[in-house]
């Protein structure tokens, strides 16, 4: 008996639904050969673009269709031009995270033997870690609604127990399964800045009461500043790291830097009942309209919304698919023959997914 997934996909702005279309070709095909499960979509409208419309950015009708579903898959919105009278953009995926208590936003960090990277490897060295940012509160507390006065600005950095516990079990957890997976040693760091500021120290101290929770684990902490510079001397010795909603929001692009660039970041935002996949990037205005936009991002986030749906499914084919799909991505992307622009190649949006559906043998459905 197969079991039925409701996906709802926002295809979001500028290069959102170029490289939403080809995601979804991909999870089409292998829902088609599934014996185990069936993926439905549902296309919801929302971003800057719909707001330019319809004066709307998330609409009311567009979130319940997100709350509903098994599973959310967002591309990227946001354009530059395009604002509230306020002068801040329109970001209905902020507005997401916080409707639907997504606190997890996971970052992982791959880089495989062969891959492109600023950075230079030592002989047989990849890196494989995940960056969990707290994504609700901290430092976003007050997004849109900050106090500004002619000669002051104040903002308001908010860590709450009850979230905070919710995050380290969660990346507690993540931390077990990787180290099922055989990919990291179970070890999870506290990135914070409790040498100065009062709420890193209550951020701290709410860890290290879920770490000891985790015997089989290991837990230590970190520095955001001293993170920063291991990010880039050493980052094959991390594996999972969590920390506050902007340190992460900067990290994360760090990571991405590593794997050389925007376009191979995939991205998950869990909370307790839903989750959002999406890529790390915006909606890159400035290449939109052109089919050369990488496409790998996306796919990655939707390799992750495969694994992640395994798991609360209880679906082994689901999560081995999820994982056929990162490893096909991770091939193309090594073999270099057919990447887009910012990874170095010529190829276009469509050309680069067509190599991975070809290494997954999906090409001919
Ligand atoms: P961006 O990530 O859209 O683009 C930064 C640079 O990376 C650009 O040169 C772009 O061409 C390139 N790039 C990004 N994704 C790429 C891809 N898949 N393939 C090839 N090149 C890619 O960031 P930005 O220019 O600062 O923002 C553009 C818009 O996106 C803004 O309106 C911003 O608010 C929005 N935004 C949305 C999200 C989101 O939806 N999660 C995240 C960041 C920015």
């Amino acid at each position: 008996m197969s079991k039925t997934i409701e996906i709802a996909v926002f295809s979001g702005d500028g290069i959102g639904p170029e490289i939403t279309e080809p995601t979804v070709k991909i999870l089409r095909k292998l829902s088609e050969r599934a014996s185990s499960y069936i993926l439905g979509f549902t296309d919801v409208p929302a971003g800057a673009d719909h707001y330019a419309r319809t004066g709307e950015s998330l609409p009311h009708a567009s979130l319940e269709i997100a709350r509903r579903s098994d599973a959310i898959l967002l591309s990227a919105m946001g354009l530059p031009n395009v604002r509230y009278a306020d002068g801040t953009e329109i970001s209905p995926q902020i507005e997401l995270r916080k409707a639907l208590t997504l606190f997890a936003g996971v970052r992982p960090v791959t880089v495989r033997a062969g891959q492109n990277t600023p950075l230079k490897m030592p002989e047989g060295k990849e890196i494989d870690f995940v960056l969990v940012r707290e994504s609700t509160e901290g430092l976003f507390h007050t997004q849109g609604c900050g106090e500004v006065t002619e000669n002051e600005a104040r903002e308001t950095l908010l860590i709450t127990r009850a979230i905070s516990e919710k995050l380290f079990k969660f990346t507690f957890d993540l931390a077990h399964q990787r180290k099922l997976a055989g990919r990291g040693p179970g070890r999870v760091t506290c990135v914070d800045k409790a040498n100065v500021f009062r709420a890193f120290a209550f951020f701290r101290e709410i860890f290290d009461a879920e770490a000891k929770k985790h015997p089989t684990l290991t837990a230590d902490h970190a520095y955001v500043d001293a993170t920063a510079l291991w990010m880039v001397q050493k980052p094959w010795d991390f594996d999972v790291l969590v920390t506050e909603n902007m340190f992460g929001d900067i990290l994360s692009d760090l990571g991405a830097g590593l794997m050389g660039g925007l376009g191979l970041a995939p991205s998950a935002d869990i909370g307790l009942d839903h989750a959002v996949f999406q890529p790390c990037h915006g909606s890159a205005p400035d290449i939109a309209g052109q089919g050369v936009a990488n496409p790998f991002a996306m796919i990655l986030s939707a390799a992750m919304m495969l694994d992640w749906l395994g798991f609360e499914n209880e679906s082994p084919e689901m999560r081995a698919d999820g994982q056929r799909l990162r490893e096909a991505v991770e091939q193309v992307v090594a073999q270099g023959a057919t990447i887009t622009r910012d990874l170095g190649g010529t190829a276009s949006t469509q050309a680069a997914a067509e190599a991975v559906e070809v290494l997954m043998s999906l090409e001919e459905a």
